[in-house]
């Protein structure tokens, strides 16, 4: 039970890096799978959990910039690529989350994105945030601050923030 957790609601932080594992690139789906496990684990014990995912495994927008792109552009590329991770870790999770709720029922996954894009995810509402974490719900927060020259790590605090999150958690590679 949370209790015996020393955190009862917590904002992870997952980088790019960190669901590339050793393809160095993109999407590794038995790094996302087990990293679902254990999120999965840690929420049918009653920690609320808020992810922040990064994008670094597909498009930086620094990268881009390098390269010539203007980097306001690109980084709207990079907050993209945020997304389809957040996608992925989502499915990972409600299949890891089958039957794992206290209760035994599923546990639920949400994902809400910094940049509309309604058809796949919800847009980040903070108050509907809070409320999927009331009830144990994941919340998936992608698509960064929504703004061009940030990082993931300035999404990753200031949601932890704003949903009044107990401590922030890092995993990179
Ligand atoms: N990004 C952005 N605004 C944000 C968050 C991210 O423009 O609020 C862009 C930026 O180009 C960044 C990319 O999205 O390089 C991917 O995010 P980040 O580099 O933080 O991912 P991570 O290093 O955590 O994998």
């Amino acid at each position: 039970m949370a209790e015996e957790y020393r955190y009862k609601r917590v904002l992870l932080k997952l980088s790019g890096e960190a669901l590339a594992g050793d393809l160095g690139y993109g999407i590794d789906p038995k790094v996302v799978d087990d990293l679902a496990d254990e999120i999965a684990e840690i929420v049918h014990d009653g920690v609320q959990l808020a992810v922040v995912v990064g994008g670094g495994n597909i498009f930086r927008g620094v990268a881009g910039a390098a390269g010539g792109m203007d980097r306001a552009q690109a980084d709207y590329m990079g907050m993209l690529s945020t997304v389809l991770n957040a996608l992925a870790m989502q499915d990972a999770i409600e299949r890891a989350g089958m039957g794992k709720a206290a209760d035994g029922s599923d546990i639920q996954c949400r994902v809400q994105t910094a940049i509309e894009m309604r058809q796949i995810a919800e847009p980040y509402i903070r108050r509907r945030a809070l409320r999927h974490l009331e009830k144990g719900r994941i919340v998936i927060c992608a698509a960064g601050t929504g703004n061009p020259y940030f990082t993931t790590d300035t999404a990753a605090a200031l949601r932890a923030m704003e949903l009044k999150c107990d401590a922030i958690i890092k995993g990179t590679k």
